[in-house]
């Protein structure tokens, strides 16, 4: 679907390398494999053992960098950010990675998550002195591992992720190593592979295979790696850990040739639609997807009910990105110009019309319409995810019950708002069945709160949306 009308976007992808002597130029490439998880910052941050660099700057991969820039970016170790602006909002101050220069060297460091305790972290850092130079929750860890009492780097690292709540996959850099660190949750994705001599990990893996880097696992939750000269280790700065990894990266947000846990994103959803077509089988003549990310899901639906599959709707992929739009009438004019039916398919059909999630029901509608006057006889809408009914608060922008039609809504109600014939979403149990997840074996769990609304970790109040205090009091 389209992520900047659907009115969820993913906050940010991170890469690191290290004992590659062309590192800046590797993390300019795995960036553009992830630019899918954020288009409004880039930024690459390079060492070469005793110097570190780094450049950044708003907008695309390939608008911020040039080759003058990346051959100045010089040594074999880097990180890497793309980001979309949500928690602290845009800004060049906020792109990343950020870098703090002080005596005893430089630190550089990039994220993806959200803190649910950023506020309170922030508050007590001001009281005892420090000034915050960007509204970014990754410049707390910063402050966090400067204010923290331990002699070695490695100790004061672990000590600030330990006070940190929330999600978050970081890399962090100084002139002589990487680090790499995952929430006790694993609530984001996050690999290491295997480059060359040296490693790299992504926020996907799909970064991966254009630089030529062989996966070796997914992160530990609670773990910290430390990767320099001498190699490779895995320490813990939390051994209380519980895999709850964001479901939405299977149904939507992930590239379809990326993997989590060894479970291939393309495929998770294909059986999700397989699953759909179990638990609700429609009678009609061809099935279609939005595309990009319901393309596999309709795929799986069509393949199980022996309906044909059809490009029903296209996207136009030569219009720039469209910048987040401040009212519904533009985001549905936004709609519009992205997507078109194809009436050679549709017109005269029953279609199946699969989707991969509703946030506000307004592009649903959109398209339901726009099907409708092509053609189409009847449109019956099967959604590839349970009804999100509860905002999310680990860097996923739904953030509150107010813009969530399902948590105001029955599926009768919706369906009505949106004008289809039907319209199913898939049960929660068959969304954990499908994914292909073993929830018997050690973290191997899922995050469900936006469907569920039970929070793998604690919530502050001041996390939430101003409506959802008001419901709170
Ligand atoms: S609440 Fe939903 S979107 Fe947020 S991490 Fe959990 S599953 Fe993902």
């Amino acid at each position: 679907m389209l992520a900047e009308l659907k009115g969820l976007n993913e906050e940010c992808g991170v890469f690191g390398v290290w004992g590659h002597e062309q590192a800046a130029q590797m993390t300019y490439y795995a960036l553009q494999s992830l630019q899918h998880r954020g288009q409004e910052g880039a930024g690459i941050a390079a060492t070469d053992g005793e110097n570190l660099s780094f450049s950044k700057g708003e907008g695309l991969v390939t608008e911020v960098f040039n080759q003058e820039m990346l051959s100045e970016l010089k040594g074999h170790g880097a990180i890497g950010h793309v980001r979309y602006a949500t928690a602290g909002g845009g800004g060049y101050e906020n792109v990343q990675p950020l870098v703090f220069r002080s005596q005893s060297g430089t630190l550089t460091l990039a994220h993806n998550g959200n803190l649910v305790n950023a506020n309170q972290l922030k508050h007590q850092l001001e009281r005892q002195g420090s000034i915050l130079q960007t509204t970014s929750d990754t410049e707390v860890l910063a402050h966090l591992i400067k204010r923290s009492g331990y002699a070695s780097l490695e100790e004061r690292v672990k000590n600030a992720l330990t006070m940190l709540k929330g999600a978050y996959a970081f890399v962090i850099m100084t002139e002589t190593e990487l680090m790499v660190a995952l929430d006790p949750h694993g609530l984001r994705p996050l690999t290491l592979a295997k480059v060359g001599d040296g490693y790299a990990v992504a926020s996907e893996t799909c970064a991966f295979d254009i630089i030529g880097a062989e996966v070796i696992r997914s992160v530990e939750p609670g773990e910290l790696l430390i990767i320099n000269d001498e190699g490779i280790r895995s320490e813990r700065f939390s051994y209380a850990t519980n895999r709850a990894i964001c479901s939405m990266e299977y149904i939507y947000f992930s590239r379809p040739d990326s993997d989590i846990d060894g479970i291939n994103i393309h495929s998770a959803r294909k059986r999700l639609g397989k699953q759909l077509a179990n638990e609700f089988p429609i009678e009609a003549d061809v099935v279609t997807g939005v595309p990009d990310s319901s393309i596999s899901a309709a795929i799986g639906y069509a393949e199980e009910a022996s309906i044909p599959y059809e490009m029903g709707l296209i996207k136009n992929r030569y219009i720039g990105r469209t910048f987040i739009q401040p009212s519904q009438e533009l985001r549905e004019q936004g709609v519009k110009m992205k997507l078109s039916p194809v009436r050679g398919v549709v017109e005269g059909k029953r279609v199946v019309m699969v989707d991969d999630s509703i946030v506000r029901g307004t592009t649903s509608r959109r398209i339901v319409k726009m099907l409708k006057e092509a053609g189409a006889t009847e449109v019956h809408v099967v959604i590839s995810s349970p009804p999100i009914k509860n905002p999310c608060f680990y860097g996923i922008d739904t953030s509150s019950h107010e813009e969530l039609i399902a948590s105001k809504n029955s599926v009768e109600e919706i369906r009505q708002q949106i004008g289809a014939d039907s319209l199913s979403f898939l049960s929660v149990e068959g969304l954990v069945k499908a994914v292909g997840r073993d929830d018997e074996g050690e973290n191997r769990g899922h995050c469900l709160a936006c469907f569920t609304g039970k929070y793998p970790t604690e919530i502050y109040p001041d996390t939430l949306h101003p409506y959802e205090k008001e419901l709170a009091h």
